[in-house]
Formats: C-alpha cells, structure tokens, sequence
C-alpha cells in the first residue's frame, strides 16, 4: 500500500539544535583523571603486539598503511582496560575500527541492544551523535563518549520534537513510530522507536491501522510496500543512500548478468526494486556470509563492504563508493583522544532523557 501522506518540516521553523555535549568539557575529565598520551611509535614490539589484529584486516589495509594505524590499535586497547570502556561501533566504521579496536559491532539494533548489557563504566560510541545518544538514554548512570560530536546525521537533523507536536495535532490519535536515526529530543515525543531491522513489526505491534512513522520517506515508503497498515511519512532522507540510481544498477547488472545487488531500505523505492534482497545493515551482512555470492554490490555507506570483506575474501565486492561524511568524522586518534581526556561526553536533559527511554526501550523489548 503506497504511503496515504507525508509532510516535511514547516518552512520558517527554527532550525534544527546542533547535538549536545557536556558544556563542561572536564566533567568527565575530574570524574576518571587525564592520563599521558601514550608513546605512538611503531616499532617492533608494537609489530608483534598487533600482528593477530593486522591477520583481520590483511585483506583491505596495506601492510604499507599499518605502522600508522598499529601505534594507536594498541595504545586504545591498552587504554579501553585501564578506564574499564567498551567501543560499540556501527558497520559503516573503517576496518580499523570495526575490527582492531571495537568490542561490539553491528547495526543501530545491534547496538542498542548491547548498550542494555554493557557492564563497563564508559561507552566510547564509534558511530554517529544519535546512537550515542541512544546508548546514554539506555545507560544515564553510564560515561558515554562520542569521539567526534560533529557526527551528525541528514535524517536525525530533518524533524524536531516540535515537528512529532505538530503532527500528533494533525492526526489525533495516531500513533508515531520514529526510526532510531533521530535526536532524543525526537524519541522523547513518540511512542516507539524502530530500526531498518524491524520496522515493519514495530508498525505492526502497535494494533493500529494508521501510523505517523518518521524521519526516513524511503523507509517509509518500504515498510508502507509491506504492511496493510496505513502509513503517514515525514519527507527526510539519508544523504548517502539517496545518491544511489536504479540506472547505475542496471549497468552493473548490464556489465555482469550474474552480479547479486543487495539495499539498505533507506534507498529510494526505484534502486530497492533493482535489488535482489533489501535489508538492513545487519541482514546485508547475514545475506552475504549465508549466500556467499561471487560478486556483490552492497548498496549501502561504503565502508560495510571492507569490513565484510575482511571476514569473506573470496566474495568479490563492487563498491559504489559512497561514504557518510559524518561517519567518516570518527577516526583512531579521535577515540585515542576520548580515552585519554574523557572527552567528548553526552549529555541529555533527564526528563528528555527518561521520556526517550521508553520509546527505545519498547523497541528493544519488543519480542523478536
Ligand atoms: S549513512 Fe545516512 S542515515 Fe547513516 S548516519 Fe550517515 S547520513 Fe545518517
């Protein structure tokens, strides 16, 4: 059923508050102390000590390109022990990241469900603003820490909690199912949130026959293609998965008949009906690991290909590169820099924070 409305954000509206961090940068910092910046030198003890991190990613990073990456695996590692942190770090991570330095991966389900069980005093959150945000909703007593607070997200910034206001007076009654790409601000107004991996359950948990569901049309329009339930959409989009082409497919298809082209659902619905499977970033990667295609293109951010290439080296992939800039902001100085000055650390107003909580915990719940 094709989606019944959609709305965008009212022209004029204030726009959209940059991400909070802590105002006061050393909260954090007086709470666990600075330590030294540890020694970044490669040399041959580092060599040894990171040799069966480098066997994970051998096949995506130069051996050329270790000695620099290594010094920093080693010194975040070290470091990660001694502030009892863990990293959790989205699939769209670099391979460093994702395999040398991270304790959990996955997809923002993923993630959030393991923010639940984390039994350490930090959180670095190695992804974007929103999912930092997600881990300090699900863990107030916890340290989280986001190495780069300029990571943002085209979806989380197109709505506000204003916007869910707005639209909870248009259409009385309706519930509103938010994906988790959105501000707590956001999560507080809603009644459930959502990720790509089980949208079309969470619309259907609720027993209603209509459903606001923001910020993602693409998403929206994908669950509404999957659902009897009426869905009511918001006019965001994701920056990166919208620049894909239905024609840039079909040339991939043209060059290679046998080619496997699998979608991330926030694509638009022209480059989801070229796809032979669409799924969320999690289900790609299970897709991959269970078919083992020859060749594949993951119509998705660009770096999951190199971190499900560094677990599959005989499945070729074909990377239409497109990255996300915010995504791109994390890096292994900047986590380096987290732990050793505990900066820079989420902070949510706590009412905000204990109404968003509901939201995402009812996701979470949620019986798979
Ligand atoms: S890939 Fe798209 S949805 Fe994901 S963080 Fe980047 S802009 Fe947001």
């Amino acid at each position: 059923m094709p989606v019944v409305h959609s709305f965008g954000p009212v022209a004029g509206r204030s726009p959209v508050p940059p991400p909070r961090v802590a105002s006061d940068t050393s909260a954090a910092a007086r709470k666990y102390g600075v330590v030294a910046m540890p020694s970044l030198e490669w040399n041959e003890q580092v060599a040894r000590e990171t040799a069966h991190l480098y066997e994970r990613v051998k096949n995506v990073i130069p051996s050329v390109e270790w000695p620099f990456f290594a010094p920093y695996v080693k010194a975040i590692n070290a470091l990660k022990a001694e502030r009892n942190a863990v990293i959790l770090a989205h699939n769209y991570q670099t391979p460093e990241i994702y395999n040398c330095v991270a304790d959990f991966v996955g997809d923002s389900l993923q993630l959030a469900r393991e923010a639940t069980k984390v039994d350490a005093d930090v959180i670095v959150q190695c992804g974007v603003h929103f999912m930092a945000e997600t881990s300090k909703i699900l863990n107030p007593d916890k340290t989280v820490l986001i190495p780069d607070s300029r990571a943002g997200c085209s979806l989380a910034s197109s709505i506000t909690g204003e916007d869910v206001r707005l639209l909870r007076r248009k259409f009385p009654g309706v519930p509103v199912v938010a994906y988790v790409n959105t501000s707590a601000d956001v999560k507080a107004e809603v009644d459930i949130c959502c990720t790509s991996s089980n949208a079309v359950q969470v619309v259907e948990s609720l027993g209603a026959d209509t459903v606001i569901f923001v910020p993602d049309q693409y998403l929206a329009n994908y669950v509404a293609g999957h659902t009897n339930v009426k869905i009511i959409a918001w006019k965001g989009a994701c920056e990166v998965h919208e620049r894909f082409t239905a024609a840039e497919l079909r040339q991939y298809r043209a060059d290679d008949p046998a080619i496997q082209i699998i979608a991330h659902p926030e694509c638009p619905p022209d480059v989801i009906e070229e796809a032979d499977f669409t799924g969320s970033t999690a289900h790609m990667i299970d897709w991959v690991r269970e078919k083992r295609p020859k060749r594949v293109v993951m119509v998705t951010e660009c770096s999951m290909a190199d971190n499900v290439q560094a677990e599959l080296p005989e499945v070729e992939f074909v990377r239409p590169c497109n990255l996300c800039p915010h995504m791109k902001r994390i890096t292994l100085p900047k986590i380096l820099d987290s732990l050793v000055y505990m900066k820079e650390e989420v902070v949510i107003d706590a009412a905000i924070a204990e109404k968003a909580r509901r939201s995402v915990e009812r996701m979470v719940n949620l019986k798979r």
